[in-house]
C-alpha cells in the first residue's frame, strides 16, 4: 500500500514539505480541480485560468521526475466538486494506508483536512508548511507579551533571522525603514518599461477554453492571458523585474498614473503565492542586486520589506485570529460595495482606472488597492466582509490568508486598529498628489461642496463625523478631528449632506449576483 499525498493550487513548490518526507515508489500525489473551491466568490476568469494551468504544468514536471500523479480535471464525470469528496474517491481507486498532506494555507481547508481520519477511515499526518520566514509558533511567541501590534518590530526580528540587508547585528546603511523615499509622486512624461508577458501553450490553452466554458458567467476575458504558468516563467519574470524595474521600485512604489497598470511593479505575488517562487529567494535575489550596485537602498529595503515583513507578518495575523476575524467590523459598517466595482462604470477617474485595470488584468498594485478602491469602499462605509469578498474575487494574488488581513484589517479597519495604526482614509487631495488621475475626472478635486466636488471630499469629512466615538481618541487622526472641530458649522453641515446625498445614489450590488 501507499502513502496519498494531496496537492491544492496554491501549493506548487517541489520543496513542498509533504514531498520532501516522501518517495515516489511509495507515494500517489493527488492533484484536484474541483468546483466547489471555484465558486467560494466569483473568481476572476484570470485566476481561475492561472491556477488551473500552473496545476497542470506542475503535475507534468512531477511526473517527469517520476512521481505518479492522479490528477482529476474539473470537466472529469465523475468529479465531486470538492476535496474530501475527490480524497475519498481516490481512496477507492488506489490501495492507501495513509494521508499525507502538507498544512492548507486557508483556515476553512485546514478545518476540513483536520476532520478527514475519522471521515474517511485512513490516518492522516498533516506536515508544516515551511514556505514562510517565520513559522506560526514564532509568530504567536512575538505577539504573546504585546498589547498592540505593529510590523515594523516584526519585521526587524525577520531581518535578523535572515540576515538580509544586515551587518552583524546592524541594519546596512544605518537604518532599518527607508519609506520616506518611496512616496514620490509621478514625473510628467515618465517612461515605463513593458510588462514581461508569456505566449500561453497548449496545457493554457486548454484550460483558457474550459474556463471560458463553464465560468460563463465571471468577470475577466481570457483571450489576451500572459501570466507565467511554471517556476520557470515565474524566475523569469524575477530577473525581468531586477533588470528593469527595481532600481525605480522604491521611487515610485506609491505613484499613479492613468493607463499605466503595472509602472515599476514586479507582479510577482501570485507566483509567490501560489507556491513557483519562495519568497526568501526572491529577496535574496533583490539583496544580490543591492550588493551588485544595480538597485539603490530605498528600492530593495522596501521591496524586501514587503515580503519579509508585510506578507509574513499579515499570514501571522490571519492565524492568530481565526477563526471570527473575516466577520469582525470594529466601524460596524454596513452599506452593500457599490455595483461598479464589478463593472468599472463610475465617472471618478481614479475609481473607473484602478477598477477597469483589475477587471482586465486582475491585478492593481498596493496604493491602488489601499487608496483608491479600499480608502472609497471605507468612507463610504461598506460592510468589511463585502468588501474582502470582492478582493478575494478579483486579484490573481488573492487567498484568504493574505487577502482578508490586508483587507478587512490594513483596509477597512474592521479589525480596529489590530494590524495597522490608523484608518487609511483620506480626501480627494492624496489622490491629487500621488497620481495624475484627476487631472482628468468628470469631478473638480480641489472642490469640496457641489455638484462637481471630487466625492472623497466630503465622504473624508462624513467618515470622520460618523466614527468621531470610536477614532477621535487616535492619536494620528488628533489633526483632522481638531479641524472637523474648527469648521464652520454650515460649511459641515453641507458636506454631511452631499456626502449623504451620494452614498444613497449608490447602486448596491453583492458578489453572489456575479458567481
Ligand atoms: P510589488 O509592489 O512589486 O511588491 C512586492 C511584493 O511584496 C509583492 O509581490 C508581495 O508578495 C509583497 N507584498 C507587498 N505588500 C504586501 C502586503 N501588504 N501583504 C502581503 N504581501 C505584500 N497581496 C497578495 O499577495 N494577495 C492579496 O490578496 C492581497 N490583497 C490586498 C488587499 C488590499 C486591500 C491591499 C491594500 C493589499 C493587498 N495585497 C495583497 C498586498 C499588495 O497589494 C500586493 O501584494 C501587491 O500589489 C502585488 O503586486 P506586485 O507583485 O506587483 O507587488
Amino acid at each position: 500500500s501507499k502513502v496519498l499525498i494531496p496537492i491544492f493550487a496554491d501549493q506548487l513548490s517541489h520543496t513542498l514539505s509533504s514531498l520532501a518526507v516522501s518517495e515516489p515508489e511509495e507515494s500517489v500525489i493527488l492533484m484536484m480541480e474541483v468546483m466547489n473551491e471555484a465558486t467560494t466568490v466569483p473568481h476572476h476568469r484570470t485566476k481561475l485560468v492561472f491556477l488551473f494551468s500552473a496545476m497542470r504544468h506542475f503535475c507534468e514536471e512531477l511526473r517527469q521526475q517520476g512521481w505518479d500523479v492522479d490528477y482529476v480535471k474539473l470537466s472529469d464525470g465523475k468529479n465531486e466538486g470538492t476535496f474530501r469528496k475527490e480524497v475519498q474517491r481516490a481512496l477507492g481507486r488506489h490501495d492507501i494506508d495513509q494521508i499525507r498532506v502538507c498544512e492548507p494555507s486557508v483556515y476553512r481547508v485546514l478545518k476540513d483536512v483536520q476532520g478527514w481520519e475519522a471521515a474517511l477511515g485512513v490516518s492522516v499526518s498533516i506536515t508544516p508548511d515551511d514556505r514562510f520566514i517565520a513559522t506560526k509558533d514564532e509568530f504567536f511567541d512575538w505577539a504573546e507579551d504585546r498589547k498592540s501590534f505593529r510590523m515594523e518590530n516584526f519585521y526587524h526580528e525577520m531581518r535578523r533571522k535572515t540576515g538580509l540587508l544586515m551587518e552583524g547585528d546592524k541594519p546596512v546603511e544605518g537604518k532599518w525603514n527607508f519609506d520616506k523615499e518611496n512616496r514620490m509622486p509621478p514625473k510628467d512624461k515618465m517612461k515605463f518599461p513593458d510588462a514581461l508577458k508569456f505566449k500561453p501553450d497548449s496545457i493554457t490553452h486548454d484550460v483558457i477554453e474550459m474556463v471560458k466554458s463553464q465560468f460563463e458567467t465571471r468577470l475577466g476575458d481570457v483571450n489576451g492571458f500572459f501570466y507565467a504558468v511554471t517556476r520557470e516563467g515565474a524566475l523569469k519574470s524575477l530577473e525581468y523585474f531586477i533588470k528593469n524595474q527595481l532600481e525605480k521600485f522604491g521611487d515610485y512604489q506609491d505613484a499613479m498614473v492613468s493607463d499605466q497598470p503595472f509602472m515599476f511593479h514586479s507582479l510577482i505575488s501570485p507566483y509567490i503565492n501560489a507556491g513557483l517562487l519562495s519568497p526568501l529567494e526572491v529577496c535574496e535575489q533583490i539583496e544580490a542586486a543591492y550588493q551588485d550596485g544595480k538597485a539603490p537602498i530605498n528600492s530593495v529595503e522596501g521591496y524586501i520589506r514587503q515580503i519579509i515583513g508585510w506578507r509574513e507578518y499579515v499570514r501571522g495575523i490571519y492565524w492568530l485570529k481565526m477563526p471570527g476575524y473575516d466577520t469582525q467590523n470594529y466601524l460596524e459598517a454596513d452599506l452593500k460595495l457599490p455595483d461598479f466595482y464589478w463593472t468599472g462604470e463610475t465617472d471618478m477617474r481614479c475609481l473607473s482606472q484602478t477598477i477597469s485595470q483589475t477587471l482586465e488584468y486582475a491585478y492593481a498594485h498596493h496604493i491602488q488597492r489601499l487608496m483608491i478602491t479600499g480608502n472609497f469602499a471605507l468612507l463610504i462605509g461598506v460592510d468589511p466582509y463585502d468588501v474582502h469578498e470582492w478582493y478575494l474575487s478579483v486579484y490573481l494574488d488573492a487567498f484568504e490568508w493574505v487577502e482578508l488581513p490586508n483587507t478587512l484589517g490594513m483596509s477597512q479597519y474592521g479589525d480596529g486598529g489590530l494590524l495597522g495604526s490608523k484608518p487609511y482614509a483620506s480626501s480627494g487631495s492624496y489622490i491629487n498628489r500621488m497620481s495624475n488621475y484627476c487631472k482628468d475626472c468628470a469631478y473638480n478635486v480641489k472642490d469640496r461642496v457641489g455638484e462637481k466636488a471630487c466625492p472623497y471630499n466630503s465622504l473624508y469629512w462624513h467618515f470622520l463625523d460618523r466614527n468621531k466615538e470610536k477614532l477621535q481618541g487616535n492619536n494620528r487622526l488628533a489633526m483632522p478631528y481638531r479641524n472637523l472641530e474648527n469648521m464652520d458649522k454650515e460649511v459641515r453641515q453641507e458636506l454631511i449632506e452631499n456626502a449623504n446625498k451620494f452614498i444613497e445614489s449608490l447602486k448596491p450590488s453583492m458578489a453572489k449576483d456575479y458567481l
